[in-house]
This record gives C-alpha cells, sequence and structure tokens, in this order.
C-alpha cells in the first residue's frame, strides 16, 4: 500500500549510506573492528559495563535466558501483551512462560502484584518488556525479584534511549536485550544488542554469541590466534560490520529522533483530549523519560476496532495492534494448557490501535491523523465531548 501516513519510517540519510560503503570498501564484513566500536559507544550511552551486539533481538533474548541459566522445568515470569519473541525465548531454553497481567489502561507494563502472585518454588526469573519504551515499575519488581531470589531480565527492544532514575533501561536487571529491526527506534534492518553489567555474564553472552568458540575468526585475521576450543553449545548470532556501521550512526541520531517522538506524543495527547475524550493515551504519568518508540491508544468499549482501523485505512492512515495476547495464541494455548486468567490483558488488547509516529513526521500528520480518528468515532455514533 501505498500509505498517506505510515506506521513507522526510517530515519536513514547519506551518513547511513556513507558508513555503509566505509564497510564495504574496507572488505571486512562479519564481525570486527566496527562492531567493537558500536558495542563501546552503546555501552557509553546505556552506561552499561558491558554491551554486546548480536543478529536480532530474538536471538538476544535466547541468550539472555541462557545467560541467567533457565533450564527445562524452570518457570519465568513474563507478560502476555508482547511481542511472542519474548516468550519464545523463554520456550528455547526449555523453561516455561507463566504469563501474567499487566497494570491496567493507563499502565501497559507487567504488575509488579500479579509477578508475586505467580511465583511458585519453579520460578527463576522475570522477563518483562517495556512497552513502548515506557518503564515498568522496576522499583517493585526488583523488590519482589530480590525477596524471592529471581533473575531479571528485560526486553529493551523498544527502549532504546529511555531513561528512568538516571539509569537506561536495561541496565537494572542481569541483561537487557535491544532490538534494532527496520520499525524500532535505533534501526539497522536486523540487529540487536545485550547489556549486562556482569562481567561473568558478558563473557558467557560472547562465548555463547559465536559457537562457544575460545576464539573469533577477527582474532586470527588481526594475528591473536591460531586455534580455538569450543567449551560450550554455542549458537551464531553475530551481528555483521554493515549492520554495526548502520547502528553506529543511528545511534548519534537517536536522542534528537526520541526528542521528536516525545513532542510528537505530547501533541497527540492534547490533540486527542480536546476531540476525543473517550480515547485514553496510556502512560501519561510516565516513569523517567521514555523512547516513546509506539503511540497506543485505548479504544472506548463498544467501538468497533477493525471498523475503526478500516476507516483509517480508507484514508490512507495505517494504523497497527501491539498486541495479540501472546497466551491466547494456538501454540502457546497448546503449550502451556491455555489457563491463564488474564482480564486485563483481554480486555486492554482487543480494544488497543497504534498510531503512526516517527521522528519525520509533521504537527500538520498528526491534525490528518487525530481528525481521521475522530470521525471514525463519530462514525460510529461515538459522540465526543
Ligand atoms: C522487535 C521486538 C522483539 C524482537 O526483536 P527482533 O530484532 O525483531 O528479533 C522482541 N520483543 C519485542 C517487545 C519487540 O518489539
Amino acid at each position: 500500500m501505498n500509505w498517506r501516513i505510515p506506521l513507522a519510517d526510517l530515519d536513514f540519510g547519506a551518513e547511513e549510506a556513507a558508513a555503509a560503503a566505509r564497510v564495504i570498501e574496507s572488505k571486512w564484513l562479519t564481525m570486527g573492528a566496527v562492531t567493537q566500536q558500536f558495542e563501546a559507544l552503546f555501552a557509553e550511552f546505556t552506561g552499561a559495563k558491558h554491551a554486546v551486539a548480536v543478529t536480532n533481538g530474538t536471538a538476544g533474548l535466547h541468550l539472555a535466558c541462557l545467560a541467567a541459566g533457565i533450564q527445562p522445568g524452570d518457570e519465568v515470569i513474563v507478560p502476555s501483551l508482547t511481542f511472542v519473541a519474548t516468550a519464545a525465548a523463554i520456550l528455547y531454553t526449555g523453561g516455561t512462560p507463566i504469563f501474567v497481567d499487566i497494570c491496567g489502561e493507563t499502565d501497559l507494563t507487567l504488575s509488579p502484584e500479579a509477578v508475586e502472585a505467580a511465583i511458585t518454588p519453579k520460578t527463576r526469573a522475570v522477563m518483562l518488556m517495556h512497552y513502548g519504551g515506557y518503564a515498568c515499575d522496576m522499583p517493585r519488581i526488583r523488590e519482589v525479584a530480590r525477596r524471592h531470589n529471581l533473575v531479571v531480565i528485560e526486553d529493551a527492544a523498544h527502549a532504546a534511549g529511555s531513561f528512568f532514575e538516571g539509569h537506561h533501561l536495561g541496565t537494572a536487571g542481569l541483561v537487557g536485550s535491544f532490538s534494532f529491526f527496520s520499525n524500532k527506534n535505533l534501526a539497522t534492518g536486523e540487529g540487536g544488542m545485550l547489556v549486562t553489567n556482569d562481567d561473568d555474564t558478558a563473557a558467557k553472552l560472547r562465548l555463547l554469541r559465536s559457537h562457544g568458540m575460545t576464539s573469533l575468526t577477527w582474532d586470527r585475521h588481526q594475528g591473536h590466534a591460531w586455534s580455538y576450543d569450543v567449551v560450550d553449545l554455542g549458537y551464531n548470532y553475530r551481528i555483521d560490520e554493515i549492520r554495526s556501521a548502520l547502528g553506529i550512526e543511528q545511534l548519534k541520531k537517536l536522542p534528537a529522533a526520541n526528542a521528536r517522538r516525545q513532542e510528537l506524543t505530547a501533541l497527540y495527547r492534547s490533540r486527542l483530549k480536546r476531540n476525543a475524550p473517550g480515547i485514553v493515551i496510556p502512560f501519561e504519568s510516565q516513569r523517567g523519560t521514555s523512547a516513546s518508540h509506539i503511540l497506543p491508544i485505548i479504544l472506548p468499549k463498544g467501538v468497533n476496532r477493525s471498523r475503526f482501523m478500516e476507516s483509517m485505512k480508507a484514508e490512507g492512515i495505517q494504523t497497527s495492534i501491539h498486541y495479540p495476547p501472546i497466551h491466547l495464541f494456538d501454540f502457546y494455548r497448546q503449550k502451556t494448557g491455555g489457563n491463564f486468567a488474564l482480564p486485563i490483558t483481554e480486555d486492554i488488547a482487543a480494544r488497543e490501535v497504534t498510531l503512526p509516529l516517527y521522528p519525520g513526521m509533521s504537527a500538520a500528520d498528526v491534525d490528518l491523523v487525530t481528525d481521521t480518528a475522530c470521525s471514525a468515532l463519530a462514525d460510529q455514533g461515538v459522540v465526543n465531548g
């Protein structure tokens, strides 16, 4: 489709093209010096002691679960209102995802009370997700985790450039995992980054990223090593130099791009509040500063969501849903027995619509989206204040 306003749009330009061209000219494509530089810059930006680049966010979550020592029989508490990869990573290790509810329509992150209520003697870890880049209730989740001796893993796929209590999101638990998929705030096409402050965990992540081998092709090219040993069952979860070069350029743009997303989010709030008071825009009171990755709205009860999204589409405006809850997917129902009671997740997920948000949007674009949304509601007989 040729959207008038797409859901997301890349913030790419001549800098990314030149950076990719420099790698091609260098004739070194697989993980090497550019990746090391990207890792160092990402560690500096997030304040993490270590940053480990990976092939995508899903691979990153898998490595995070392995580093946390998740094994068959272990239970990992996870929200259902997230991308399926968050839960799939737990299953890769043989662990069991235990889905818990979110806080409510103004806070779509996992509920600390629900986490505590789901703990059993088999619980090993909490895998949380900072929805839209908005911080989970970290003080309470960490307190629960500390009391029950649980590892905290952060799916920070939405949270590049999100800060809370002076810390970058993803750095409060054992491992934080970022995604650089095309539509994320920092995009490299495919790509991801893990952050940790723990030296042993960083060493394990690096080892498992590349076949469990004790030296890299890059080290041998540098003349640092002739051979290697294999000391664990590893994977090929490496990133490559072209993507790392794109990531370095995107990281430079991230603070300004996120600031623009925050401005646009504030504009959406004021327009919708004035013209469509029935719509709830979550995270009005946010914790810290969000990367404002997406713009979720919750439609009033009784509105037909498909019809609303069709009305938007008819005007050339792309919308989406974040997310169809994982516990309701066919595979996950079969795998987990399907007996999770998540009334808030099910109610919110059925009414959520994600509106376009990207740094290149103008105020006029926001007006067009919000005006169209208001008419779409009016078409369904929802009268606005
Ligand atoms: C994008 C995303 C992932 C997966 O990242 P990939 O890089 O696409 O593998 C995981 N979790 C969440 C919440 C995401 O949005």
